[in-house]
């Protein structure tokens, strides 16, 4: 009986005992414990430093959550904390799992627009978190490191060729020498920019370009030279000896419903996605304000893959025995029913022959687009180098494919009135970088003399 009195008092202090030990096992591990790592990660909005860079630091612990965060610029000794936050943690227990900050993002900019005192060279970008660990426990931060060049310099940019007179809407070159911190440089008309390639036979800083001045460009106080680095510097400076100015021509356009029978349906039904069954009108002026605009992009788009090299040589080729009809950069006021509907600048050149006359390549080089370009009907664009392009639009038939190398003169289809167009005749419209510039000075033998090859005989 004695024994069995016992019992539950050892019952109890045995329940005791786990107990403490419980509680100093769970104390000394809270003490001792070391959580997960956050990862941490920095990128930069540009390779190198210059005027401004963006610096993003990302952090992430997702079970523990986050502690304290920051972020650093050190340079010759000196250390600048740029961005730091600091959150609550809670217990590591459990139940309280994923209740701390999962992610943070610390964002600065750094280079001389911040950092005054920042000198050329190099300097570290460096992200810190602090590790979750129990007071008797300390755990080295985690911390990513960037080491980026320091360039406040902008490259060199000196002028070599001379004499460049040009035209609004026209286009033309240059010869010029870029420092080899230089990545991009060439000539910035109002927003359009050509960029240049290394000039042929030249050094290794030497560069070319043939460049456009859109035709809608006010005036040639905006066209430069430049010249930048990979850390945003950027050097300009003018080259123009002579902007001339170029008063757009007008034309109006009746359109009637027997022409807009005639040329609407035919566009729909070879557009894929194109609603044709709205009245005729809505039609054409979708075709001819934003499926304009989208053809004229989708070129300006294959011009980064325009090899810099010359492929064409002599001036442009127009079509045998043809005559003039519109000219480049016509503002025509499209009207119906005695009002103005529509008003759009043409930007090619017309020229009429007999029906389905064979379309001569205007000059050598690669097929870059061959088949239906909606407003332009069936049309070939070819690439010449260095950014200059070909467009023969309104082709009753193609004769070459895409990729296909054609030589000056080469027959490339036959002439139509595909597209939007009241008659047959070719419409030619010739792009440099993108930008529609005017036929007329590509046709014209003495004018690329004097303005784009002269230019690098000049500078030999
Ligand atoms: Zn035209």
């Amino acid at each position: 009986m004695q024994l069995g009195a016992r019992k539950p008092r050892t019952t109890a202090r045995i329940l005791l005992t786990l107990i403490v030990v419980l509680v100093i096992g769970v104390g000394l591990w809270l003490a001792l414990r070391q959580g997960p790592p956050p990862t941490v990660e920095l990128t930069t909005d540009r390779p190198a430093v210059g005027t401004a860079t963006t610096v993003i630091a990302r952090f992430a612990e997702p079970a523990g959550g986050l502690g304290a965060v920051r972020l650093e610029l050190v340079q010759g000794g000196r250390t600048e904390v740029l961005a730091e936050r600091r959150f609550d943690r809670p217990l590591p227990l459990p139940w309280r799992r994923g209740a701390g900050e999962p992610e943070a993002v610390l964002e600065a900019v750094v280079g001389s627009s911040a950092q005054g005192w920042l000198a050329e060279g190099e300097l570290v970008l460096r992200a810190v978190a602090d590790r979750s660990t129990g007071p008797l426990r300390s755990a080295a931060p985690m911390v990513a490191e960037l080491a980026l060049a320091v360039r406040l310099r902008p490259p060199g940019l000196e002028l070599v060729s001379s004499q460049h007179y040009a035209r609004q809407g026209g286009a033309g070159a240059v010869v010029y020498r870029v420092g080899d911190t230089a990545v991009r440089s060439g000539v910035q008309a109002g927003e359009h920019v050509s960029v240049g390639a290394p000039s042929p036979g030249g050094g290794p800083g030497d560069r070319f370009v043939i460049y456009a001045l859109p035709w809608d460009l006010g005036e040639g106080s905006s066209v430069r030279l430049f010249a930048e680095d990979d850390a945003g510097n950027r050097t300009e400076r003018p080259f123009l000896d002579l902007f001339r100015p170029r008063p757009p021509g007008a034309d109006t356009i009746e359109l009637t419903d027997a022409f807009l029978s005639k040329v609407v349906p035919a566009i729909a039904a070879n557009t894929p996605g194109f609603d044709g069954s709205r009245p005729l009108l809505e039609q054409y002026l979708e075709i001819n304000g934003p499926l304009r605009r989208a053809e004229l992009a989708r070129v300006a788009g294959l011009a980064a893959s325009s090899e810099p090299a010359f492929r064409w040589s002599g001036p442009f080729l127009q079509l045998a025995n043809s005559a003039r009809m519109a000219g480049f950069a016509e503002v025509r006021s499209y009207r119906y029913d005695g009002r103005e509907v529509d008003r759009q600048t043409h930007l090619g050149l017309d020229l009429a022959s007999t029906a389905r006359a064979p379309v001569p390549a205007p000059s050598s080089g690669r097929v870059v687009l061959a088949g239906w370009m909606t407003l332009y009907g069936n049309a070939v664009v070819i690439d010449h180098g260095y950014g200059l392009m070909s467009l023969s639009g309104h082709l009753s038939s193609i004769a070459v494919s895409e990729g296909e190398e054609v030589e000056r003169g080469q027959i490339i289809g036959s002439s139509g009135a595909t597209g939007l167009a009241g008659g047959d005749h070719l419409h030619l419209e010739i792009f440099v970088h993108g930008q529609p510039v005017d036929p007329v000075e590509w046709l014209d033998g003495a004018w690329i003399a004097n303005n784009i090859t002269s230019k690098l005989e000049g500078a030999r």
